[in-house]
């Protein structure tokens, strides 16, 4: 049998987010919506819709026009969705911003982006966000700064005519192989469908509270968390600003979360965490785990000793509005354990060879592609870029490699494509050789990922020197520091005189890979069985 498969066929959502936020809001406008617990507030569904009524219209008084782009740069917090929600609704694109980005970065999708205005705080206990910003000398047009109890509305526009779903919403940034991050569009129809049928895996209703600690501005939580909810009425539980494993732990017990989601990183802090018997996790019933290749055995223990006896898997990416392929809260354990699912519906899937592009036999590695509604638009701006993601037939080529079992549930067995995700950021090693190279002491630099128990991978760099320049490991962190997000910095640094090449002068960075786990000891790490 082929390595194709089509997910069952649904119906899918044809209306835009502001709409399906007023038909949910109509539904059960007492019911919780959203509740940020490190800022302690609570809005009912009715209190939503209205609030992100309040900020739709001061959007537009701002003088922003539908498809204006408005960034947000910001940890999480209620006034991230709450944006999310009324940039929707106002007809506007917003635009994500990892606030772990630092001034080179930032610098760069603020110009891309063209963004009119952008959201932030004025500083926290990581950053003062307003020097970082200045830095860039960037600024959009209006910088407004979340501030607790601020009124920030002057002037009030009217709300645009009737939208339409297919329009673009949003833009996500995500690195490139080209070394700078690609803004990733999608449309309303892309990312509330994709809500509507990841909740759907895990059997969601408005019943259920989900636990978000990923950030917001990936679509891991603004998708699957914040539009999941918003397609199936459910509340969305913020544990706090950025993860934190007791925090998480605490917001589970405290709201008494029936779902909890998470890069495997954050599972293993939580299971690890000293106080996890203190907390009351039994209200757990299921969960997602997906953005970096998901340990067996920690899947065995996020069921057993979290409760999430319908614990589930997702795997996708941005240019998908994420998921691609989920387990369902009723599949087999082995299946919800060690695979990444099956497709979701209304979802083509095939494993195409990576030489001819022949669809390959099921249990035979080869590249996944998807088709469907999933498919984003396009990368913001690059023809080019977007023409080699999606071919002419309409598959996006994910650069995953993958396996289709018999019963149609596939296993990521590795990656085309050169990126390492560290705890589930991902990175590309271009950007941080692109950067590394802007030092006058650096003449050649080449980074690996490696493999890390906690994190799934962490960053090595091989340095070559100018001849006589000199330099410490501490002073190229520090080099790193302030412009680069701290998850870009190197954990390994290693100064050498050459790399392992190729007769025909290509580095073997898996040579440089294979060498570290010995030099370093990480073989037990290489080991680790996912799904
Ligand atoms: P992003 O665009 O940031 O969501 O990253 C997507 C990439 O993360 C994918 O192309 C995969 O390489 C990886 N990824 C996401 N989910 C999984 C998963 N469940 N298992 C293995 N890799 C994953």
């Amino acid at each position: 049998m082929q390595s194709s498969a089509r997910g069952p066929s649904s119906l899918l959502l044809d209306t835009t987010i502001g709409d399906q936020l007023s038909i949910t809001a109509a539904r059960d406008p007492d019911r919780e919506a959203l509740v940020s617990c490190h800022q302690r507030v609570r809005l009912t569904w009715g209190e939503l819709d209205e609030r992100v009524t309040h900020w739709a219209c001061g959007l537009l008084g701002l003088g922003l026009v539908p498809g204006d782009r408005v960034g947000v740069w910001s940890p999480n917090c209620w006034e991230w969705a709450v944006l999310q929600l009324a940039c929707a609704r106002a007809g506007l694109v917003l635009v994500n911003v990892n606030p772990a980005y630092r001034s080179h970065e930032l610098s760069y999708v603020i110009r891309k982006s063209r963004m009119r205005a952008l959201f932030l705080w004025e500083s926290d206990h990581r950053a003062n966000y307003r020097n970082i910003l200045s830095q860039t000398g960037a600024e959009p047009e209006w910088t407004v700064y979340f501030e607790e109890g601020r009124e920030y509305w002057r002037a009030a526009g009217e709300l645009p005519g009737p939208l339409d779903c297919h329009d673009a919403v949003n833009i996500q940034y995500t690195s490139g192989t080209t070394g700078s991050p690609k803004g990733v569009l999608l449309t309303h129809h892309n990312i509330l469908n994709n809500g509507l049928l990841v909740g759907r895996q895990m059997r969601i209703t408005a019943q259920d509270r989900i636990c978000v600690p990923v950030p917001l501005y990936h679509c891991f939580g603004c998708v699957m968390g914040v539009l999941a909810c918003v397609a199936h009425g459910s509340t969305l539980v913020l544990p706090n600003w950025t993860f934190d494993a007791r925090a998480t732990l605490d917001a589970i017990h405290q709201e008494r979360a029936t779902a909890v989601y998470g890069v495997p990183a954050m599972f293993i802090a939580e299971l690890e965490h000293p106080e996890f018997a203190r907390f009351d996790v039994a209200s757990l019933r299921t969960g997602i785990m997906a953005g970096a290749p998901c340990p067996v055995e920690v899947m065995r223990r996020v069921v057993d000793q979290m409760h999430c006896r319908e614990m589930t898997i997702a795997y996708g990416q941005t240019e998908s509005s994420p998921v691609i392929t989920m387990s369902g809260a009723g599949d087999d354990l082995e299946v919800r354990v060690s695979t990444v699912g099956a497709a979701l519906a209304e979802t083509e899937v095939k494993i195409a060879d990576r030489d001819n592009g022949s669809t390959v036999e099921r249990g035979v590695q080869g590249e996944l592609c998807t088709r469907g509604y999933l498919v984003m638009r396009g990368y913001d701006g690059e023809a080019e870029a977007t023409a080699k993601a999606i071919d002419a037939d309409g598959w996006l080529h994910t650069g995953d490699l993958a396996v289709m079992r018999e019963d149609g549930n596939c296993k990521i067995t590795g990656r085309a494509k050169d990126m390492i995700i560290r705890g589930g950021e991902n990175v590309y090693p271009r950007e941080i050789e692109e950067f590394l190279y802007t030092n006058p002491k650096i003449a050649d630099v080449h980074v690996v990922g490696v493999p890390d128990l906690r994190l799934g991978e962490c960053i090595s760099a091989w340095v070559r020197l100018r001849a006589d320049a000199e330099m410490t490991e501490e002073e190229l962190r520090e080099f790193c520091r302030g412009r680069i997000a701290h998850f870009k910095v190197p954990k390994y640094i290693r100064f050498v005189d050459g790399f392992p090449m190729t007769v025909t002068g290509k580095i073997q960075k898996f040579k440089m890979r294979e060498e570290e786990i010995q030099r370093l000891g990480l073989e037990e790490a290489a080991r680790v069985a996912t799904a």
